[in-house]
């Protein structure tokens, strides 16, 4: 069985940089504590919680001074909540996250009616709307675009890890609905390049395992993908998760890995799925013997015949 890596997988400029941040502050408090996970990936979490990085739901569940902005981002009344509080705010926002909030924040002001393209329930999407001053419209597909009001001036902004492709079938829709358009190019470079290395690896393995947190939006789109593009695709969080009985018949497995999946993860699931091989031929052995004992006659012979 062969077994390939996406050529772009894995940990992203600005999940580095968010845990590098959370990581820092510990290291200069003592503690650190972020507002929501600072990451999509559970085991990231609970590996930062083991190094003293907490976290909180709300402000008002905050015990220490300063206070960790995640990387998708907030809204910029939880700034004015926590200057009013008096905590320190260390903003972990990746910069592109950053972009797609100001210019949702511009758009509104120079009276653009702001359209988000994205998954309305997403953090980072709830923050671009409030950046919008509670503005906007979300949508997430084209039958969601085209009930659109046509309207004066219309402001396009993208979730940053909304699928490329998708992005343009939107745009293509909203383009008929005025005649001064501005679109924000917020789709981010790491998304757009696991995305296209996903889906090119899928068109030339058997099975696809696409690894990251079942919260994360860009580990989600990307197992989406790889499935549309006709790959038989599970998208798993850690290597517990995989069963030897997906590798029957298989041949080729390509493995791909959201922005938020750690190195240690995809190393796990790497190894498990190189040694896939001798695990079958071990199950098979194994089905042969309990196979013999279920199938063998049971012969009851004396004491005396066996001498
Ligand atoms: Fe930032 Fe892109 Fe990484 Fe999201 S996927 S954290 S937008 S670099």
């Amino acid at each position: 069985m062969e077994v390939f890596l996406a050529r772009h997988n894995g940990f992203c400029y600005g999940v580095k940089r968010a845990i590098k941040l959370a990581q820092d502050s510990a290291a200069l408090e003592g503690k650190a504590c972020t507002l929501g996970p600072i990451i999509h990936n559970p085991q990231m979490v609970e590996r930062l919680a083991s190094e003293g990085i907490g976290m909180v739901d709300t402000l008002q569940e905050m015990t220490g001074d300063t206070i960790i902005i995640r990387s998708h981002g907030v809204g910029p009344q939880v700034y004015e909540e926590a200057g009013v509080a008096g905590l320190q705010i260390v903003d972990a926002t990746c910069p592109h996250v950053k972009k797609a909030q100001m210019s949702a924040y511009s758009l509104s002001e120079e009276n653009y009616q702001v359209v988000i393209v994205g998954e309305k329930k997403h953090p980072e999407v709830k923050s671009i709307f409030e950046w919008s001053g509670h503005k906007a419209e979300v949508v997430e597909t084209v039958e969601q675009a085209a009930q659109i009001k046509t309207c004066l001036k219309l402001g396009i902004v993208a979730q940053t890890t909304f699928s490329g492709e998708e992005f343009k079938k939107i745009v293509n829709v909203l383009i008929d609905k005025s005649n001064d358009i501005k679109i924000a190019r917020t789709i981010c470079t790491a998304t757009d390049q696991r995305q296209k290395a996903a889906i090119e690896l899928s068109q030339e393995v058997d099975l696809m395992l696409v690894i990251g947190g079942k919260n994360s939006a860009n580990t989600t789109r990307l197992a989406q993908l790889c499935s549309n593009a006709g790959c038989k695709t599970h998208h798993i969080e850690t290597v517990q998760e995989i069963e030897t009985g997906w590798f029957n018949g298989i041949h080729k497995v390509g493995i791909s890995a959201g922005a938020s999946t750690p190195d240690w993860i995809i190393k796990e699931v790497y190894e498990k799925v190189q040694n896939m091989e001798s695990l079958l031929e071990e199950q098979d052995i194994k089905k042969i013997q309990e196979d013999d004992i279920i199938k063998g006659t049971v012969v009851l012979i004396n004491h005396e015949e066996i001498f």
